[in-house]
């Protein structure tokens, strides 16, 4: 069922190998991009950072079934590459630490997350109090949390519950900027290419792991 999840007890219980043909023991998953939807900014990881290992998680399991196809596709059509990405359904509010150790991830990215407009909803925010301590312990110190919205409301909620917290802070503009992964946060992914098809708002905010 929908709800329905396996997970394991422990990320030593993983099997990464099943995923990416290529790891070898001494590699690990170091992206995730958290709801990656329909997978298209994983891709574009993939292609960006051809020796860093992405996992892309998503609680639909057709979404993430699109997904798992879409990468087996590409790596047919293309031999030898996109062997360092895979999708992972999953609740990510959940399980990340069944998934992950401490300081494991070097970069998490939450793009375009589900808003979730009314007041009574907001406790289902991927971006809450409670979960930014449990993404402190799966990121690494000086990894950095990407988040993109298109949703003025939500990016101050993300801006605010981030800045509050004691173990991340907000990166300058300028390094905002300068990161070559920003450019691709517009319309890599198929959320950002609708907001861009729409001429809507884009809401960036970049924040260090403490
Ligand atoms: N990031 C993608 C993009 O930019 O195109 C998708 C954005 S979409 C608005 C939000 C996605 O997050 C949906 O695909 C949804 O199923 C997924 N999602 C919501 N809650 C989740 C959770 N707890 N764990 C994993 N994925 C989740």
């Amino acid at each position: 069922a929908d709800h329905c999840f396996d997970y394991p007890a422990h990320p030593d219980d993983v099997d990464w190998q099943e995923m990416y043909p290529n790891i070898t023991s001494d590699q690990c998953v170091e992206f995730a991009d958290i709801g990656c939807g329909y997978g298209g900014f994983l891709v574009t990881l993939g292609e960006m950072f051809p020796d860093r290992f992405a996992i892309g998680l998503e609680i639909r399991v057709k979404v993430s079934d699109y997904v798992m196809d879409r990468i087996k596709a590409l790596r047919t059509l293309h031999p030898g590459k996109y062997n360092n990405i895979a999708c992972l359904r999953t609740n990510a509010m959940k399980y990340l630490p069944n998934y992950f150790r401490k300081a494991q991830l070097d970069k998490m990215f939450f793009l375009y997350p589900d808003p979730h407009f009314k007041r009574a909803k907001h406790k289902w925010r991927i971006i809450n109090q409670a979960l930014l301590s449990e993404y402190a312990y799966v990121l690494r110190k000086g990894g950095l949390v990407y988040t993109m919205t298109d949703v003025e409301d939500l990016h101050k909620w993300i801006v605010l519950h981030m800045e509050q917290h004691p173990l991340y802070e907000r990166l300058p503009s300028d390094e905002e900027k300068a990161d070559p992964i920003t450019p691709k946060l517009y319309q890599s992914s198929e959320e950002g290419a609708k907001v861009v098809r729409n001429k809507g708002d884009h809401f960036l905010a970049i924040f260090r792991r403490i």
